[in-house]
């Protein structure tokens, strides 16, 4: 018989980006599956109390907490605070990403800096915080089987290149060895890292890509499933990679794009 325990009850869970696409699925899903959520956000506070209230009228328990993740300091401060307030944390979602798109022979240095500093850095300094912390507490096997879970938000990007977002591209592929490294570093820890690797995903980031059925008849020619994802497709992978269910599973990339990886323009022999 199964236990009528939700799967990540017991445990804290911090969502970067967590007030847009992507990160506010993964925040919602994360607190119905019975973590007690860390909601980050850079700017709009308000998008971020309304994913407080979706959760919390669905009988969850969360918080938002201001920090730009691309911020040595900030990053330390938010996690202070978390600390204050739930003592620790148990699953470290790595989401909070953009875009700066241009030609490659156009591309500022300050455009690309800016994308790889929030996109890969931001990732390191909140990754090596949660580290920190795991290692000072070590496990909780009331809770989980791991001392910590950290999932990183990647991309198809992370394997395929993308012509006109050279710095988005160096991010993801950058993120790729970060978190394989970190998994190989810290798995003998009980410490297991991996990544969410989404296609493409109804959000914000990319709106002008799925908004007028043109162009979402265009980008369905790279998907072999035919459909453009949703960000809740993100929120299930998500909590399967942070649950006990996903144990064995350390390095890995789950890649969440209705086959955007299989190389759909060979389907016709290439
Ligand atoms: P989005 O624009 O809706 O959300 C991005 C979030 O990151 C926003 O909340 C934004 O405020 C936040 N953010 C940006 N800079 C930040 C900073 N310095 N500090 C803290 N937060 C910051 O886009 P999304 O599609 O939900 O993207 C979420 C993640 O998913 C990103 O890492 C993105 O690269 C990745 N991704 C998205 C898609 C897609 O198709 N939507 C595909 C692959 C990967």
């Amino acid at each position: 018989m199964k236990k009528n325990i939700k799967t990540l009850s017991g445990q804290i869970a911090l969502v970067t980006g967590a007030n847009s696409g992507i990160g506010k699925a993964v925040a919602i899903a994360l607190a119905e599956a019975g973590a007690k959520v860390v909601v980050n956000y850079v700017a709009n506070e308000h998008a971020a109390e309304e994913v407080l209230k979706i959760i919390r009228d669905k009988g969850g328990e969360a918080v938002a907490l201001h920090a730009d993740v691309s911020n040595e300091k900030q990053v330390q401060a938010m996690f202070a605070q978390l600390f204050k307030l739930y003592g620790t944390i148990d699953i470290l979602i790595n989401n909070a990403g953009l875009q700066r798109d241009a030609k490659f022979w156009e591309m500022s240095l300050e455009d690309w800096e800016f994308v790889l500093r929030v996109n890969l850095t931001g990732q390191f300094l909140c990754a090596r915080e949660a580290v920190k912390e795991f290692l000072r507490r070590g496990l909780r096997p009331e809770v989980s089987k791991a001392c910590g879970k950290i999932i990183c938000m990647s991309s198809v990007h992370e394997i395929i290149p993308w012509a006109g977002h050279v710095n988005y591209a160096a991010s993801k592929g950058g993120v790729r060895l970060m978190m394989q490294t970190m998994s190989q570093e810290l798995a003998p820890y009980k410490i297991r890292v991996n990544s969410v690797g989404p296609g493409a995903i109804k959000t914000p980031i990319n709106e002008s890509v799925w908004s007028t059925p043109s162009a979402e008849q265009e980008l369905l020619k790279l998907i072999p499933y035919k459909r453009v994802g949703e960000p809740d497709d993100i929120g299930k992978a998500v909590v399967w990679l942070a649950s006990d269910d996903s144990d064995y599973v350390n390095g890995a990339t789950l890649f969440v794009d209705g086959g955007m990886t299989l190389y759909p323009g060979f389907a016709t022999g290439g």
